[in-house]
């Protein structure tokens, strides 16, 4: 299997060299040259199975050469033995028609654990068997933080320098990352906002000389391995629900368009999807984008669901450059004029195609709080802020009622519980797996938001290229 990149100059690499290389050295991001297919008896044969087993059906096609079954098997089975549930993401009913599925039983409370205890994996693999190190820098305001720390912690062959603004993350969301000892993490307290630690990150892939001399490598969603694993929880939640027989819709809270992205993949790869619901907060780029074929970017809005808080959506260019024909050299003049002026209409092709599938809607503070009560008052089950996202925007669908949906439940609620609180009045407690998370010796280093100071403080402690 080859990964060709969306702006259509990239050499094409295999699985574990589009894993390795993250965003395509021609700025765009790498998809598989063409979409695996299971016929209807392929998913008929994944009704008994466990998720690992589902899993590695899943995610072989896409891998190539690259491991073998059993290597793939050994891998997952490591993945998911960390996650709390023995279905690792099992299905709720909270009434005749809706579900969750419930994605935050990984070590760190928020679905990132589904792919990056998985890409932690495969990273050590493909490093250890090429003899390399790689730096993974990145900026984050709190769920990719901690799930990557929990990932690559005292993994061989990989540094990780996670910025977090400094005071601006939740107490349980900075423990998560800075009670992780393991020499190869460190934790930097950024003084100043999340888009500021963003943009020294940038700046750090941006200067040619300082990653290439540390390997710079990064593990948000641009990352395509990253979305090979979330693909396997819509076939696992889509068999068990009645596929191939029966359709499901999904409801997807939804910030960099990886999650959903996931899903549209798993449609494409034959999986009866009646509809993907796009929910967004009032940063809603994609719901007008999805609605209307504008995506123009506003001002960021803080919300209670800070995941989401986001006005670029890096995924959204695999899903517009797969549906105007996979036309690279378009897609790039289509991106740069973007880029250049924060705004741009999709094309018939892309809002047509989008249409076919995609539904969205855009939820307020108050459509969110009432969400929340309701799976309290009609289920009994406390959701956090994300999931509550998307499940008003899945009871806003008008889904055909003999189709279940199901919401992704993104995060536990233990980890917004001051928004969870205040929506229900009941205070979620920590699950025990985050053990004694407030009694923990915290590490990390408090520098201003400047390149030099945040460039020095790595330098002096990255492993640098050999050779
Ligand atoms: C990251 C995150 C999201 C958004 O997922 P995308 O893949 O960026 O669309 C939603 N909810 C939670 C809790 C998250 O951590």
């Amino acid at each position: 299997m080859h990964y060709v990149s969306t702006r259509g100059r990239a050499e094409a690499l295999d699985f574990e060299g589009a894993t390795l290389a993250g965003l395509a050295s021609d700025g765009g991001l790498y998809l598989p040259e063409r979409w695996p297919h299971f016929s209807a008896e392929d998913f008929a044969a994944m009704r008994g199975l466990s998720y690992v087993e589902t899993a590695v059906r899943v995610i072989k096609p896409f891998v190539g050469d690259n491991l073998t079954e059993g290597e793939l098997r050994d891998l997952c089975t490591q993945a998911y033995g960390r996650f709390a549930h023995a279905a690792v993401t099992p299905l709720v009913q909270l009434d005749h028609t809706h579900w969750l599925l419930e994605l935050f039983h990984g070590p760190t409370l928020a679905f990132k654990d589904v792919a990056l205890q998985l890409l932690g994996l495969l990273f050590e693999t493909f490093l250890s068997r090429r003899d390399t190190h790689i730096t993974i820098v990145g900026a984050t305001s709190g769920d990719t933080g901690s799930a990557a720390i929990d990932a690559v912690a005292g993994r061989a062959n990989i540094d990780i320098f996670m910025l977090h603004p400094a005071g601006r993350v939740s107490d349980v969301q900075r423990r998560q990352m800075t009670t992780v000892l393991a020499p190869n993490v460190h934790n930097i307290a950024v003084e100043g906002s999340f888009d500021d630690a963003q943009a020294l990150v940038k700046r750090m892939f941006n200067d040619a000389d300082f990653s290439t001399r540390f390997d710079l490598s990064a593990v948000n969603s641009i990352n395509w391995a990253r979305l090979v694993a979330q693909i396997v929880y819509y076939v696992y939640a889509g068999v068990r629900l009645g596929a191939p027989e029966r359709p499901v819709a999904f409801a997807v809270p939804t910030g960099n368009f990886g999650d959903v992205f996931a899903g549209y993949v798993a449609s494409r790869m034959g999986l009866p999807i009646e509809r993907l619901i796009v929910a967004t907060n009032v940063n809603d780029i994609l719901h007008r984008a999805l609605a209307e074929g504008d995506y123009s970017q506003g001002t960021v809005i803080p919300t209670a669901t800070p995941s989401m808080d986001i006005q670029v959506s890096s995924n959204f260019e695999r899903l517009l450059f797969d549906l105007g024909g996979r036309d690279g050299t378009a897609l790039a003049a289509q991106m740069a004029g973007f880029e250049a002026t924060r705004a741009m209409r999709l094309t018939n092709a892309q809002r047509e195609g989008a249409a076919a599938l995609f539904g969205s809607a855009r939820i307020d503070a108050d459509e969110m709080a009432r969400a929340m009560r309701w799976a309290y008052d009609a289920a009994g089950q406390v959701i956090d802020p994300h999931t509550a996202v998307g499940l008003a925007a899945a009871r806003a669908a008008g889904v055909d009622p003999s189709v279940p949906v199901v919401t992704l439940a993104t995060a536990h609620a233990a980890k917004f519980r001051d928004a969870v609180e205040r929506s229900t009045g009941v205070r979620p407690s920590l699950p025990s797996r985050t053990g004694d998370l407030f009694g923990r010796e915290e590490r990390f280093v408090t520098l201003p938001a400047t390149f030099e100071a945040v460039t020095d403080y790595i330098a002096g402690r990255a492993t640098p290229r050999r050779g």
